[in-house]
């Protein structure tokens, strides 16, 4: 097992697109650390990068204690694990699993205790003798994350391996790979785009937009303490809700928009600055309560229900406030009726404000 760390580490392709803009940051020993962002973000490149596949334009990738800018992927102690499981079609599971290892020279009864070992963690000593074309998605998925296991690497390179199942077997799976990390106890970096498994699988976080790092953090953390308008806006779901005006000092602080004003309720130094000034206020949906579901919570907007979604345990009101679209979650028995004016109240302590100009969050 090993730590890898970056330096400053740096992507340009011949075509002159910077894929990464520089990048530092350690993966520690046995973490499982996710990439996630939208496409284009950079992750599999960075990915790529640390499986040497993708060469290094600028900084310093050390994989252990070696430093690997200039190692082969095949000398780098990693192994990769694809959305697109490539399997072998004319080989058995057991003949799958152990191909790599057989490549490598390993000895035959060695080869068998490894695979019967990995078939075992992925319940999988059943399928053995089968094809792929005999498996479903997930337990090829599986073959595909076995033979990596086979392998026992230092570090595991994940690049999407969900994304071809269905949902139900992309939640089981997600659960098994969770599972197998903490058997194992290895290095594993896994590539996203899904938020949802972003935030399940990850110790820790790096957020990724246009080859940049937004913030590397632990899920609750990006969830709690968006670093900028960008991991505010990618995480959570609904999305968070932002009211964009001026910070005015009257009785207490007040945001002032174009056709309302919401007293906050609250006070720093920090906001002290901004008065006077642009500013945005986020509220994520399920800090957005109505007053009537909520005793004793100062109304503090109202605004106009257009939709009512009941999602099971609980209900996505959807209303406009002031010309803006705003989302609340509330509690299933909720009375509120679409066409209906409702009371708002925030949640105390959980507005997020951010500086308009830079789009960083104002701490
Ligand atoms: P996706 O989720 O769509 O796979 P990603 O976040 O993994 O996206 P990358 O594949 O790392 O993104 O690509 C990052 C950027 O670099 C993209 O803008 C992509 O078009 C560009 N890119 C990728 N490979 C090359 C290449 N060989 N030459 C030039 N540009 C490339």
């Amino acid at each position: 097992m090993a730590a890898v760390r970056l330096e400053k580490v740096r992507k340009v392709y011949p075509n002159g697109h910077v894929a990464l803009k520089e990048a530092s940051f350690e993966i520690a020993d046995g973490e499982l650390l996710v990439l996630v962002g939208p496409s284009g973000c950079g992750k599999t490149t960075l990915l790529r990068m640390i499986a040497g596949l993708e060469s290094i334009t600028g900084g310093t990738m050390t994989i252990g204690d070696r430093v690997v800018n200039d190692v082969a992927p095949k000398d780098r102690d990693i192994a990769m694990v694809f959305q697109n499981y490539a399997l072998y079609p004319h080989m058995t599971v057991r003949e799958n699993l152990g191909f790599g290892l057989r490549l490598r020279g390993v000895a035959k009864d060695e080869i068998a205790r490894r695979v019967a070992d990995a078939a075992a963690m992925l319940g999988l000593e059943e399928r053995l003798d089968h094809r792929p074309a005999a498996l479903s998605g997930g337990q090829r998925q599986r073959v595909a994350l076995g033979r990596a296991m086979v392998r026992d690497p230092a570090v595991f390179l994940l690049d999407e391996p969900l994304s071809n199942l269905d949902a139900k077997l992309r939640l089981s799976t997600r659960v098994e790979i969770a599972r197998i990390h903490r058997r194992v106890g290895a290095t594993m970096v896994y590539v996203t785009h899904d938020q949802i498994e972003a935030m399940t699988l990850g110790q820790r976080i790096v957020v990724l937009n246009g080859g940049e790092i937004q913030q590397l953090d632990t899920p609750m953390k990006l969830y709690e303490k968006p670093a900028n308008l960008f991991v505010a806006g990618f995480l959570g779901s609904p999305a968070m809700n932002l009211f964009h005006g001026t910070l005015r000092r009257e009785d207490g602080l007040r945001l002032v928009m174009k056709d309302g004003a919401i007293d906050l309720g609250t006070d720093s130094a920090a906001l002290a600055a901004y008065v006077d000034s642009p500013i945005i206020v986020g509220l994520r949906p399920e800090d957005l309560l109505t007053v009537a579901d909520h005793a004793g919570l100062d109304e503090r907007l109202r605004a106009h229900v257009e939709v009512v979604e009941p999602v099971g345990n609980e209900i996505f009101l959807n209303m406009r406030y002031a010309g803006d679209e705003l989302v609340s979650r509330v509690p299933p028995q909720s009375a509120v009726a679409a066409g209906s004016d409702v009371g708002l109240g925030f949640r105390p302590g959980r507005l997020h404000f951010f500086d308009p100009a830079t789009t960083a969050r104002i701490p």
